[in-house]
């Protein structure tokens, strides 16, 4: 059975264009509630220990630098569902590609700076939310 929760970072550049509220917002009206919220900066070395599967790809180094770079929001998303229903609410990685009405294609700049991550399986959403969030900072 399918989990029902995922992990959320609202990346550099959506916060730094106030976009906060906003894509909160939209993952409120898609039916997610939201378990654990923190705004909070990643380390390099964080950045890469996060991103771990993707080290050696040519995008690895200006992810990390990026995701590094300013302040982001993360938070621990419940619905049924959850990973599927979260990826279907923020489109493609590329916001290009991105569906209409997705968080991706209203508010990505480009592949790298695509405003938001989510977890791309059960297993990794629980990784992924232990990673951010200690057990008396979930509810
Ligand atoms: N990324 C990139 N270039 C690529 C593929 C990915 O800059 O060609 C970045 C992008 O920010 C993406 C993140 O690396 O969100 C993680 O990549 P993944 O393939 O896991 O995409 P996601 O699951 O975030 O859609």
């Amino acid at each position: 059975m399918a989990g029902n929760k995922t992990l959320a970072i609202i990346k550099p550049g959506a916060v730094e264009r106030n976009l906060i509220g906003p894509i909160l917002a939209k993952i409120n009206e898609a039916g997610f509630v939201i378990k654990a919220l923190k705004y909070t900066k990643l380390k390099k070395e964080q950045a890469c220990e996060f991103y771990a599967v993707h080290e050696g790809k040519p995008f690895f180094e200006d992810l990390t630098d990026f995701m590094s770079s300013s302040p982001i929001v993360a938070a621990i998303l419940e619905k049924e569902n959850a990973v599927n229903n979260f990826r279907k609410l923020i489109g493609a990685t590329d916001p290009l590609e991105a569906e209409e009405g997705t968080i991706r294609r209203l508010f990505a700049e480009s592949k790298t700076h695509n405003a938001i991550h989510g977890s791309d399986s059960d297993e990794n959403a629980i990784h992924e939310c232990d990673f951010f969030f200690s057990r008396v900072e979930r509810f």
